[in-house]
């Protein structure tokens, strides 16, 4: 199934870390509410995390795993805070708290609190912290598989994976046409493919060579 692609199914290895001029410049402009993220005072640190992000995470979006656009997109991708800003104002540019995500799946994820303790002061370090499937922790098909008739379901229905369903709401409409097509497109593409074999088997060797050289000569 499309989740298990390796490519899709990945663990981010690197997160941005504030570099001395962020700092000090956070220092000088401190964050005051959650809003503060749209300001465009900040927009030169946020342009450096996109940046980073677009560089350095895999194309797909960590949740609903369909292919992000990335460069010369005009910002068709969000930044996702996996803790919300407006619940957590100190980790609005913690580097791990931050992923880049399909627009669909940051405007539906919803500000339910994906912390397991939501009055803890520092950010966690390790899967345990959280309530949700968190792309720099967690290997999403652990948690997560998707079924062609009921959509995205929670492996064993677990409750990281049924939370992350719910939260990015993984299973609109939309996006379940949208898999379903692509889903469709690949099966269309392997009966072609198939239909191409049947077709050749009914040549005799002479016309096989030829068919065999002429395709060479296409790729090649
Ligand atoms: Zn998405």
């Amino acid at each position: 199934m499309f989740i298990k692609n390796t490519e899709r199914d990945y663990v981010l290895e690197v997160s941005y870390e504030l570099d001395e001029e962020d700092i000090r410049y956070l220092e000088a402009n401190p964050i005051e509410e959650g809003d503060d993220w749209y300001k465009s005072k900040y927009k030169f640190i946020k342009d450096k995390i996109r940046n980073f992000l677009e560089t350095n995470q895999p194309q797909f979006c960590p949740f609903c795993r369909t292919k992000l656009e990335i460069h010369g997109s005009n910002y068709y991708n969000h930044i996702e805070h996996l803790v919300s800003k407006s619940n957590k104002i100190k980790f609005m540019f913690k580097g791990n708290n931050l992923v880049l995500s399909c627009p669909c799946c940051n405007s539906k994820k919803n500000q339910s609190d994906t912390l397991v303790d939501s009055s803890t002061e520092f950010y966690p370090l390790n899967s345990g912290g959280f309530n949700i499937v968190h792309p720099y922790f967690d290997k999403f098909s652990d948690y997560i598989f998707y079924d062609e008739a009921d959509g995205f379901k929670a492996v064993d229905g677990n409750n990281k994976g049924s939370n992350t369903i719910g939260a990015y709401s993984l299973n609109r409409i939309k996006l379940r046409e949208k898999l379903e097509k692509d889903i469709l497109n690949k099966s269309n593409t392997s009966s072609t493919a198939q239909d191409v074999l049947n077709l050749i088997n009914t040549m005799d060797k002479e016309e096989q060579d030829k068919l065999i050289a002429s395709i060479k000569d296409k790729i090649l």
